[in-house]
Parts: structure tokens; C-alpha cells; sequence
């Protein structure tokens, strides 16, 4: 079960018209720093604050109607996204979450138009439930990240940043960093693909060293959405950043933070987990020998958490 340069060019032309084909701008303050060219691929501006609409979108579009509704157990971006690519595309979409999910975020899933379902006090009940919709009431999972058609849908990026000699791609499940190292090895095999998430939790990276995937001790990141595991039975994304990303760098909190504040002072509002690529640009962790793409992937922080950042806040909580 992989995914091919076809894939990614059929999931381009699905998702044409319900994605936005976000700009590639210049970061001139830290091409004049480096003296190479670094430009951002915003996808903070694409709808929904992610650029998870377009696996969402393409996985959904798969399935070509044949299915009785959707479901997923994210309270992130991938429920945001799964939510509004429903809405968009006519499907009805159910979000199975804990009694513990804050009352704005429940609220914020609902106004994209889905259907709720609260179910006991975990992550893992409220997965428990998505197996359950599943099996019981034939509905489809939309996975975060371990679907070829997912990762077919995230790697249309791939097709929208040219042939740098590195890309910079945030990294947890691996979806982004397959899809798009699928289309820009394909395309431009020389590019340097490049991983790149949280010390504190890189389940990813973990998984690469130990030879499969592994389990990893989570803590608070300023990089939330870069949380969670990859799946001890992972199938798709695990065998694609193993094989094609060139090498995985792992970041601080407060290199995290220093990346948000550059990007912040740009006019960049971005999450955590967006700012990972110019983190390591600015720590000297990553050095570009060439032109350089860094997917600043999401935008939704806390407005509170990143005024507290941008006024030198290095922490989470
Ligand atoms: C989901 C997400 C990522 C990581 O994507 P994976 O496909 O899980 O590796 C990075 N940044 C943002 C903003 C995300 O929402």
C-alpha cells in the first residue's frame, strides 16, 4: 500500500476548486541572514488554518458518495478539516470526542457542521467509538494521516513549490512529509526532504532509528499539533519517511518559540508546528546550501498563547 507521483496528480486535479492554491512568499529577512533564498509555502492561509483540507478533501472525494457519512476522533486540524470537507462536499460527517475536549473546541467542530458525539474520558474511548461507528453503523474513517489517500492529498504541496534544494516539512504522523517527498523526489530527486518536529514526543523519528514504529513518552509542546503517535500497525506513512526523507531534526521549545516570534514579526500568525522549519533555520540546525521551501503548515495557535509568545514566552502552559 503506497502512494505514486499518479496519485498525487489525481488527487491535484480531485481537489482543484475546494482547495485554495496557497502563495509561496519570500522570507527576505532570513534570505538576507543566510544568504540563500528561503520562501514560505503558506499553508497557514488555507481554509480551515491547515493544509489537512486537502487530504481530507481527497480522501472524501475518493470514496465518490458511496457512503452513509464520515467520522474521525480529531479534535485538531484533521476534525477540522474532515468537518468542512464533509460540509463542502455533501457528506455527513460525525466527530466522536471525550468529556474532555474543552467546550470551545466542541462548539468550533460543530459550527463547521458536523455531528458531535461526546463518549467517555479518553482520546482512546473516543477512538474506541470511531471503530465502534464503523463496524456497527458502516460509517467511513477518515484517518488522520496513515491513508493513501490522505497522504496523496497533502502531497499535492509537492506540486506547488518548484525544485528547491531543500524542502523543510513539519513532521508527526508523516502524511505532510510522505505525500510531499513522494512528489518532489519523483519530480526533482536531488531536493533534500527534510523532517522536522519537537524534541519531546518525535514518535517519528523514534520509529526511523528503532527500524519500526515505536511508542514515545509525550510532554506539553508549543507544537501541539505535532503530538500523538504514528500507530504501531502503521502502514503507509512509516515506510515513506523512512525510505525517502534525507534526515529528521528535532527541535526545543524555545527554538520552536524563536520561529514563531520571526514568523510573527513577518506578519505570519502560525502554530507551533509551523514554525519548526524556520526554528531550525534560525538555530543554525539546518544549514541551506540553496534556495529553501519551509511549509509553514497551520495557523491555529491560541491568540492568547501567541501574543504570550511573541512577548518572549517559551512554553506551552
Ligand atoms: C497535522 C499537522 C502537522 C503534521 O502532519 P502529519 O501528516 O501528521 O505529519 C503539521 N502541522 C500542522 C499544523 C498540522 O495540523
Amino acid at each position: 500500500m503506497t502512494v505514486t507521483l499518479d496519485d498525487i496528480r489525481a488527487a491535484a486535479s480531485r481537489i482543484a476548486g475546494h482547495v485554495v492554491q496557497t502563495p509561496l512568499v519570500e522570507d527576505a529577512a532570513l534570505s538576507a541572514r543566510l544568504g540563500r533564498p528561503v520562501w514560505l509555502k503558506c499553508e497557514h492561509r488555507q481554509t480551515t488554518g491547515a493544509f489537512k483540507l486537502r487530504g481530507a478533501a481527497n480522501a472524501i472525494l475518493s470514496l465518490q458518495g458511496k457512503v452513509r457519512g464520515v467520522v474521525t476522533a480529531s479534535t485538531g486540524n484533521h476534525g477540522r478539516a474532515v468537518a468542512h470537507a464533509a460540509r463542502m462536499l455533501g457528506v455527513p460527517a460525525t466527530v466522536c470526542l471525550s468529556r474532555l475536549v474543552p467546550a470551545n473546541k466542541v462548539q468550533a467542530i460543530r459550527d463547521l457542521g458536523a455531528r458531535v458525539r461526546i463518549v467517555g474520558n479518553s482520546q482512546d474511548e473516543a477512538m474506541a467509538e470511531v471503530a465502534r461507528a464503523v463496524s456497527e453503523e458502516g460509517l467511513t474513517e477518515i484517518p488522520p494521516f496513515d491513508h493513501p489517500t490522505v497522504v496523496a492529498g497533502q502531497g499535492t504541496i509537492g506540486l506547488e513549490i518548484g525544485a528547491p534544494e531543500a524542502v523543510l516539512v513539519p513532521l508527526s504522523g508523516g502524511g505532510l512529509a510522505a505525500g510531499i517527498a513522494v512528489a518532489i523526489k519523483a519530480l526533482s530527486p536531488r531536493t533534500r526532504v527534510i523532517g522536522l518536529t519537537m524534541e519531546n514526543g518525535a514518535a517519528m523519528a523514534a520509529s526511523i532509528r528503532a527500524g519500526h514504529p515505536v511508542e514515545v513518552v509525550e510532554t506539553a509542546s508549543l507544537a501541539d499539533s505535532l503530538g500523538g503517535g504514528i500507530g504501531l500497525g502503521n502502514r503507509v506513512t512509516f515506510p515513506l519517511c523512512r525510505d525517502l526523507l534525507n534526515e529528521v531534526i528535532l527541535l526545543t521549545e524555545a527554538e520552536i518559540a524563536q520561529g514563531i516570534r520571526h514568523l510573527g514579526r513577518a506578519g505570519h500568525v502560525v502554530e507551533g508546528a509551523a514554525a519548526v522549519g524556520t526554528a531550525a533555520l534560525l538555530a543554525g540546525k539546518f544549514v541551506p546550501a540553496g534556495p529553501t521551501v519551509t511549509i509553514l503548515s497551520g495557523a491555529n495557535i491560541d491568540p492568547v498563547l501567541h501574543a504570550r509568545v511573541m512577548a518572549g514566552a517559551t512554553e506551552a502552559a
